[in-house]
């Protein structure tokens, strides 16, 4: 095969190694751990997503396998300390998030979704039994979640949330409505905000989950005590 012409690197974008930009020299900052991060994260955005990122975005197509393929780098959940989390701080998260969002801005959602959204309310607020049954394998990928908020009547107003949790037995009954959810196509595990409680304003909400694709579980973590 004769040399590489101008043409043929146009036709052949991996042609071209991705080194970052760093403009104000930020590198300079970060510690040997935080670059490893970061060139861990960039090698994955740049050789495994950047190639199917343009046909995915066209065919309105959502990769399950990049959960996985995140999970295996341990890009999951990667602020927690244990459940198979890799514990770094949030300098590498930050990282992580800007290299893959450099690539694709959908992906980079749904990666700090499952992160920030989910396995960091179930870190923070959830039981150990909840801690884990969900965070190993939404460390690794197995198991994808997603946060629903957002009502057709109530966006940023989290208060005005109409759906509810009522105790039914063992379980809870939920009612209502969601829209915009990230990962809700995908997701196997859904952390829905709902009123448990209406009289109780702020203190009256409550973040449960509801298992899906799986025999029917609901539990629920209790915020703001
Ligand atoms: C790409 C994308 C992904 C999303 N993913 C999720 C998801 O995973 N889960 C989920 O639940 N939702 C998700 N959402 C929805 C998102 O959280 C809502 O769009 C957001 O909460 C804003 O709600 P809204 O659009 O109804 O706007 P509104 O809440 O109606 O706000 C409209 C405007 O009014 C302002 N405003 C609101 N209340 C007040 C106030 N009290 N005082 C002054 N100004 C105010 C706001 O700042 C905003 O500028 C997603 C949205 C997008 C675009």
């Amino acid at each position: 095969m004769g040399p590489q012409t101008g043409l043929h690197r146009r036709g052949n974008p991996m042609a071209f190694p991705f080194r970052g930009v760093d403009f104000l020299e930020l590198d300079s900052l970060l510690t040997e751990q935080e670059r490893m991060v970061r060139d861990t994260a960039r090698g994955y955005a740049q050789d495994k997503l950047f190639p199917r990122v343009l046909l995915d975005y066209r065919e309105e197509r959502f990769d399950r396998a990049v959960f996985s393929e995140m999970g295996a780098l341990g890009l999951l959940g990667s602020t927690i300390d244990g459940y198979g989390c890799p514990g770094v701080n949030y300098v590498c998260y930050g990282l992580i998030a800007r290299e893959i969002e450099r690539v694709d801005s959908s992906y980079r959602s749904a990666l700090s979704v499952q992160s920030s959204l989910v396995m960091w309310p179930i870190y923070a607020y959830g039981t150990e039994e909840q801690r884990q049954k969900y965070l190993p394998k939404l460390a690794t990928g197995e198991l994808v979640g997603a946060i629903a908020m957002t009502e057709p009547g109530t966006g940023s107003d989290l208060q005005g949330v109409k759906t509810s949790a009522k105790r039914d037995g063992n379980g809870y009954v939920v009612n209502g409505a969601k829209t915009f959810i990230t990962n809700g196509g995908t997701a196997n595990l859904i952390i829905v905000v709902c009123k448990t409680d209406p009289a109780a304003g702020a203190k009256g909400t409550s973040l449960v989950v509801v298992r899906l694709n799986c025999p029917p579980e609901v539990s629920m973590i209790t915020v703001g005590r």
